[in-house]
């Protein structure tokens, strides 16, 4: 399975523990594998490479115990960490460099949070971005879940208004590449 940086994890860990508390926090792990669970469990680097199919199966079992199964708890958790990851001086930039800078920029930075998959910008005009992902032939049934709405909270961050971040071609519905569209106001 292709790996993530153990950011995401972190992000993750803190959101949940600062919005469910160790209680909710320990229900998730419980409702786990053991397999999974022991990866939680370790130590997590910031910077180090961790297996993506335990990253999102915990966000979406994290969906299901502590929320409707909806995926409404994994938007919130990218949407908080696309916050984390914009922060510090990052909030700065943000309000003085163009929309489509920032977005091109964190497009490209796909490298630095998958192991797998090459990027490409196919479209980007002005207030729309497409973008695609191939040769990512294992790629998770609902990654969307977790990119779409971290894509959706960045362009908001940025002073996108009326923001619209949808996923029609995926590699896992059998697409022959993954195929994100972004426009806003
Ligand atoms: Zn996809």
């Amino acid at each position: 399975m292709a790996k993530t940086k153990g950011v995401g994890l972190i992000n993750c860990r803190n959101y949940l523990l600062e919005t469910y508390g160790q209680a909710g926090y320990d229900q998730v792990l419980a409702a786990l594998s053991p397999e999974d669970r022991s990866v939680l469990q370790k130590p997590i680097v910031t910077a180090a490479w961790v297996d993506y199919g335990v990253y999102l199966r915990w966000m979406l079992t994290a969906d299901k115990a502590l929320g409707k199964g909806d995926f409404a708890v994994v938007h919130e958790i990218n949407r908080y960490s696309a916050r984390k990851d914009t922060g510090g001086i990052y909030k700065f930039l943000l309000r003085i460099i163009s929309t489509e800078t920032i977005i091109s920029n964190a497009a490209g930075a796909w490298r630095q949070f998958y192991d797998t998959g090459k990027f490409a910008v196919v479209v980007k005009e002005h207030h729309r971005f497409v973008f695609e992902v191939t040769e990512f032939p294992d790629i998770p049934l609902h990654h969307d879940q977790e990119n779409s709405p971290y894509l959706d909270e960045l362009l908001r961050l940025c002073g996108g208004r009326n923001t619209k971040v949808t996923h029609p071609k995926c590699i896992a519905r059998g697409d022959a590449s993954c195929i994100w569209e972004m426009k806003w106001e």
